[in-house]
């Protein structure tokens, strides 16, 4: 894989825990962890003391709160490196990229195409595991201690296009995924990972035990590469549907419900949430739709107070969106339509 060369990937051993902040004495008056063997799946677990000594990047602040909470704030660039390029598709439309010949992609360099991405956000640290199940959005699913993101498997909203698998293509030793599973939206932002991001697991992982703690989902829950206890290779058959188990982790030895990456097969990242998560959350928040299915243009249907398919009818069909004919169509500012509108799709 040499010829997917990563550079500043020893950066990722010199990770440390940088500006932890807590709300006033809030962790001494919790409970946290206390309990004993007798916990299940169903009870909550305070994740706040293992989310403050996890071993975040430089580029990352964590800050405790006192609402059962935590901030987490990146520039969201990962701290690993990336690759010196990337092949970035013409039209997004065109998956599965593996098909693709060369001139279909531009091929970008990092160094002048990447962006920092601020991100800053609230996660629980009282995750509560529930029976029914929340499919993951394109977009943001997770935070990761590299301070990038963690999506999903998928580049299209029908989920049958799984960046692993269908999309791994090279030109002239150029990727459109990085050798760390990562890439960035079309537009040079938002980094994000589509399968185990090795190049923070292999600093992190210990042999023979189990995965240490990669990042948080935005349900709350922990997730971790694929060594299960013991180091054990964990794969999607052992999992439940949401590639999640409740068990002892480094960072939660009385167990806690959490969710492994796997390698063998898709779903390699993670289909859905066990725990309580807000719809809003669950779509992806402000990273939203990536390749293919065009933009999610729900929340700007709704921002405008039209329906979904007056928005997409007045925007018409192919080419560029024309915006001053579909402000005229809804009788709506064409300003208002450009500040509803959703990011450029990767
Ligand atoms: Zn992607
Ligand atoms: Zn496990």
């Amino acid at each position: 894989m040499n010829h997917r060369l990563l550079y500043g990937s020893a950066a990722v051993s010199a990770i440390t825990a940088l500006a932890v902040v807590y709300g006033a004495s809030h962790l001494g008056s919790q409970p946290a962890n206390a309990q004993t063997s007798e916990l299940t799946a169903y009870d909550s677990v305070n994740t706040a003391k293992a989310i403050a000594a996890a071993n975040w990047s430089e580029n990352v602040t964590i800050t405790i709160n006192d609402d059962d909470t935590f901030t987490y704030q990146s520039n969201g660039m990962p701290s690993h490196g990336f690759a010196e390029a990337y092949l970035i598709p013409k039209n997004v439309g065109s998956m599965p990229f593996s098909d693709n010949t060369v001139d279909e992609f531009d091929v970008e360099y990092s160094a002048e195409y990447f962006s920092e991405t601020p991100l800053d956000q609230d996660i629980t640290t009282l995750p509560i595991y529930i029976d029914a199940t929340t499919d993951t959005s394109l977009g943001q699913i997770g935070v990761a201690i590299s301070g990038a993101q963690i999506f999903n498997d998928y580049e299209d909203p029908g989920r049958t296009i799984a960046a692993m698998d269908d999309n791994i293509v090279f030109h002239d030793h150029v990727a459109f995924v990085d050798e760390c599973n990562g890439h960035t939206l079309v537009n040079g932002t938002n980094y994000h990972y589509h399968g185990i991001p090795t190049c923070i697991t292999e600093a992190l992982d210990v042999e023979g035990e189990h995965s240490y703690m990669l990042g948080v989902l935005v349900d709350g829950f922990p997730v971790y590469a694929n060594h299960d206890t013991g180091g054990e290779i964990i794969g999607d058959d052992a999992l439940d549907e949401c590639s999640g188990h409740f068990g002892p982790t480094p960072e939660f030895p009385d167990g806690i419900y959490h969710y492994h990456l796997t390698a063998d097969d898709a779903p390699y990242m993670i289909d859905c949430y066990h725990g309580e998560v807000d719809a809003e959350t669950a779509s992806g928040g402000a990273q939203n739709p990536e390749n293919g299915g065009g933009p999610d243009l729900s929340s700007a249907a709704e921002t405008l107070g039209v329906t979904e398919a007056e928005l997409l009818d007045a925007l018409g069909g192919g080419g560029p969106p024309d915006f001053a004919a579909a402000a005229t169509a809804l009788g709506v500012s064409e300003d208002a339509i450009r500040a509803a509108m959703p990011a450029p799709p990767n």
